[in-house]
Formats: structure tokens, C-alpha cells, sequence
């Protein structure tokens, strides 16, 4: 461990839930735990009650009859002081993400490099996305104005608690709605600290931060003050979102799992290094833990043997798997233990079924690997295209990589699936594209592939059970107002109805 580690350890940091502008205390906390070193608590976070989590949504609602009526211009500068004051301090933040969570301090500036991209997007764009349009024409007159929602329930995961907490954070308040959000009890800390410097910048009761699992996360979704759902995190867990919310309609984006998969063309060429690293990290960034990771991979059969070669020697050169505040580290540990059984026994599952698992990477500490969530990145060969492992979402430091004989066989794989967040295609550009146009997906990238190929100016989102709607672009901003036509037409009275 390095000494600002030793000094970060002494630090246990407390989060409260944030109602109306005020700190409050619960009776009960949780512990939050360092996946690196179980034994080291990171910090606590309340237990919100189910009347807790009422006051705040309560506390939203009344916020919104002024909040609503505020200036995009004020609201736009409000938000600008947050991002400098996040910006201020980010050391600080990413310390303590890194220690919550696991992520290496390289990927945790990551995270808020995103987060900060996206929210100052959004202040560079709110005021034209939210613009009234107003149009004379042949049928009369017609107003179209972009108004808020009102209270939105923020639900985010633990994977990137703060980029998907501040994806619905930055629009959802610009937008003039008022907000309550719930970060995940596998990272609640740094999310609840960013959350709180936001709210600082804001007037009481416009954003509101509750703690818990899915007893409070079901009082977001059933309450009839929340016009809005805005949740990132597991297609299951959604599943029992949209019944929840069934009762009273309320509007919803829904950012799901996905199970993406990267297709190497028979003209990619195996022997460009940086493309390998690309595609290395596009499995491997955050120990695989992300959405939008690129988790089953099919190579063309021509350059099968040689890419396999290639991939080995490149995943070798760059996992580097050790303590999250050494430098020297690329991959984490796997944020919890759920997470980490659940992959090790789709890995299990593969070799029982003949899969050939080879161990990828090179273990920096083998007595930090061996205390904390720790899991050696694996490549798995010799599967079926339709074992476990290649069809659920692994979310974690395992890939399987599979040939392919032509186009049509790898378009039907990757099709077939329940899910289409993310894919990728690698090789000669236009071949790639013309590909990617058969894809079923929300966004198709060309030789590269999970964050690296993430544009926020674009929108973001999946088709079929990765998800409902869309995040960042001018949609991102649009998805959080409800559109309202104000019609004056020439002709009052239609032709048709009889006097
Ligand atoms: P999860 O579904 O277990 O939890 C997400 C959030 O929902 C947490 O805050 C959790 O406490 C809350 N929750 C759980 N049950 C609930 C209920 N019944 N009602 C309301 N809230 C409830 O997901 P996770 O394990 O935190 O995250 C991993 C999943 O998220 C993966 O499937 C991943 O693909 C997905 N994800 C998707 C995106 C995307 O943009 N599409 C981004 C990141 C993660």
C-alpha cells in the first residue's frame, strides 16, 4: 500500500440521508467495506425508513412548485458552481470511490472525467434542448414547450455510482424537476458526496438523497408524488420497477444489463498492438464490471488462432491486478462477493462443460489478492455459442472467445440475444459499418469498443432488455420534461361535426 492509502485508511467517512436541505440521522447504519481489504471500513451510510424515504419524497414535491418556475439560466449557473466545485474536489472524491468501490484511482478519475463531461454537456445545451418552439403556419399557431415532470426517483448501481447517480442528477435539474436519489449500498459514498456538494449549489428540497436497498427503492417507485423513474442497473430488478410503478404510470428510463459482444472481421489485422490493448481494456476496464463492456467476443475464423496468440500476449502486457491506489495497477477486485461468486461460477460451469480457462494478467500482491474480492481476469476458449457464459451477462473480469465463419452466422449470434446495449465491430471501416448496420443494438462503435468509444453528445441506451429510453445527447436532457403543444388553430370549428 502506498502512504496516501495508509492515510485514506484512518479517514471513515459518514453519509446521512439528505431530506430538505438537512443532514438527517437514522436509526440504524450500514457498513461500507474496502473490496481489497474487507476488514477496513471505508464508512457508514443510514438505513432509510420507509417514512424517511416519504419526507423526501414529500420534501421534492414541494420544492418543485418553485423550482420549476426558476430561469434556465439560473439553474444552468447553479450547476456550473457544482461541476467547479466537484472539480475542486476531486482528489478527495476519487479516493474515496476508489477505496468503496475498488476501482483503481486511474479508472475512478475515469469516472469523474464522464460524469464532468457529461453535466457540462448538458449546461452547454440545456437552454436550446428546452427551448420553446413556437411556429406559425398554414393551420394556425402552435406552441411547443419542453416542462418538467416533477419529483424524479434516481436509482443508480454500484458500478459507476457517480457518473450514473450525475447522468440523471445534471439533466433532471436543469430540466426544472426536483429529485430523489438513491444510491446503490455496494458504493452509497461517493455518490452521496457529490450528490451533497450539488446540493449545496441548490435550494433545499430540490435534491434529496435517501439510502438502502430495494425495500426504499420500492417506496421511490410506488410513491404517487414520483412523476418519474430514472433507474441504471440490473434487467430483473427492472422487471419488478415496471410493476411497482404500474399502478400510477409514471414515466420511466430504464438503463439495463447488456451483453455485448465485439466481432473481429476477417480484415482486422492482428498484428496491430494498439487495437489489441483496445480491446483488452474494453473487457477488462473496472475488472469487466461495466455495461457496456464489451463480454463475448467472435473473431473471424481466418485470424482465429493468430488473434488468440495476439489477445494473450496483449492481456498479459496490460493486467496488472493489485491494489486500487497502487499506480502500477490496471484491475481491481471485483466490487463485491456476490458479484465475484456469480462470475466464478459461470467459469466453473464453462470448464465443466469442456471450456479451456487460461488465467490472464499478473497478480502485483498475492496477499492483497488473496484477502480481498479479488478474481484473476480469464479468457475462455473451446465454448459453446450458447453455454452460460457466452449468453448471460458475466459483469466481471471473465471473456469467452469464439470464431465465426461468415457474416450472417455472427450477425444471428449477435442478435439472438435478449439484450442490445452495446456492440462493436473491428476491421477495414466500411466492411465494419455496413455490419453494424445489422445490428440490434443502441450504439454500434468501429475498433473500439466500451467507454473508449462513448460520445456524451450522442444518445445512449439499449434495445430490447437492456433498456427503455435514452441517456446523455439532447435526449438525455429532453427524456426528464414532458412535451406540451399549446395549439391555436385557424379552424375552430371542424367541417365534419354537425351544428
Ligand atoms: P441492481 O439492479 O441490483 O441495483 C440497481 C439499483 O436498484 C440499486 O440502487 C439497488 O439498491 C436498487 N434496487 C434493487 N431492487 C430494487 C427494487 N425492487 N426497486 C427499486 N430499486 C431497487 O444492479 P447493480 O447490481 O447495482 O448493477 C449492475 C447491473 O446494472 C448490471 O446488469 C449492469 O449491466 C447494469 N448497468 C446498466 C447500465 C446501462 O447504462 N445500461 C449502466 C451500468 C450498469
Amino acid at each position: 500500500m502506498t502512504i496516501q492509502a495508509d492515510q485514506e485508511a484512518v479517514n471513515i467517512v459518514t453519509v446521512e440521508a439528505l431530506i430538505n436541505g438537512q443532514n438527517v440521522k437514522s436509526l440504524s447504519q450500514s457498513t461500507k467495506e474496502n473490496p481489497a481489504n474487507p476488514t477496513e471500513i471505508v464508512g457508514y451510510f443510514p438505513v432509510t425508513t420507509k417514512e424517511q424515504a416519504v419526507e423526501a419524497i414529500e420534501a421534492a414535491a414541494a420544492a418543485f412548485k418553485t423550482w420549476k418556475k426558476t430561469d434556465i439560466e439560473q439553474r444552468v449557473a447553479s450547476m456550473r458552481r457544482a461541476i467547479e466545485k466537484i472539480r475542486a474536489a476531486e482528489n478527495e472524491i476519487v479516493h474515496l470511490l476508489s477505496r468503496e468501490h475498488g476501482k483503481p484511482l486511474y479508472d475512478a478519475h475515469g469516472e469523474i472525467y464522464v460524469a464532468l463531461m457529461w453535466m457540462e454537456f448538458a449546461c452547454n445545451e440545456a437552454a436550446a434542448a428546452l427551448k420553446e418552439e413556437i411556429q406559425e403556419h398554414d393551420h394556425g399557431k402552435t406552441i411547443l414547450s419542453y416542462d418538467p415532470i416533477g419529483v424524479v426517483a434516481a436509482i443508480s448501481p454500484w458500478n459507476y455510482p457517480i457518473a450514473l447517480s450525475t447522468i440523471k442528477i445534471a439533466p433532471a435539474l436543469l430540466a426544472g424537476n426536483t429529485i430523489v436519489l438513491k444510491p446503490s449500498p455496494y458504493a452509497p459514498l461517493a455518490a452521496a458526496k457529490v450528490a451533497e456538494i450539488i446540493a449545496s449549489e441548490f435550494p433545499a428540497g430540490v435534491i434529496n438523497v435517501v439510502h438502502g436497498a430495494a425495500d426504499v427503492g420500492v417506496e421511490l417507485t410506488t410513491n404517487p408524488h414520483v412523476a418519474k423513474i430514472a433507474f441504471t442497473g440490473g434487467t430483473e430488478t427492472a422487471k419488478h420497477i415496471i410493476k411497482a410503478a404500474s399502478d400510477t404510470i409514471k414515466d420511466m428510463t430504464l438503463e439495463l444489463g447488456g451483453n455485448d459482444a465485439a466481432i473481429f472481421l476477417e480484415s482486422f489485422d492482428v498484428n496491430d498492438e494498439r487495437a489489441m490493448r483496445r480491446i483488452v481494456v474494453s473487457n477488462f476496464l473496472t475488472t469487466g464490471q461495466i455495461c457496456m463492456i464489451a463480454k463475448r467476443v467472435y473473431v473471424h475464423r481466418s485470424i482465429y488462432d493468430q488473434f488468440v496468440e495476439k489477445y494473450i500476449e496483449a492481456a498479459n502486457r496490460w493486467i496488472r491486478i493489485g491494489d486500487p491506489f497502487d499506480p502500477d495497477t490496471t484491475v481491481g477486485p471485483v466490487n463485491n462477493v456476490k458479484q465475484r461468486d456469480y462470475v466464478l461460477s459461470l467459469v466453473e460451469d464453462a470448464k465443466q462443460r469442456g471450456a479451456k480457462v487460461i488465467p490472464l494478467g499478473t497478480i502485483l500482491d498475492q496477499k492483497l489478492f488473496d484477502q480481498g474480492y479479488y478474481l484473476q481476469p480469464t479468457l475462455v476458449l473451446d465454448c459453446d455459442v450458447h453455454d452460460p457464459i457466452v449468453v448471460e451477462e458475466q459483469f466481471g473480469p471473465t471473456v469467452p472467445i469464439l470464431p465465426f465463419d461468415d457474416e450472417e452466422q455472427v450477425i444471428q449470434l449477435h442478435n439472438e440475444s435478449i439484450y442490445g446495449l452495446t456492440s462493436s465491430v473491428w476491421g477495414k471501416e466500411e466492411d465494419a459499418i455496413l455490419l453494424a448496420r445489422q445490428l440490434e443494438a443502441g450504439t454500434t462503435m468501429i475498433n473500439t469498443a466500451a467507454v473508449q468509444g462513448l460520445d456524451v453528445q450522442f444518445p445512449f441506451g439499449g434495445v430490447k432488455q437492456s433498456g427503455i429510453g435514452r441517456e446523455y445527447g439532447t435526449e438525455g436532457i429532453r427524456t426528464y420534461t414532458e412535451q406540451h403543444v399549446i395549439n391555436v388553430p385557424k379552424m375552430l370549428d371542424l367541417p365534419y361535426i354537425p351544428e
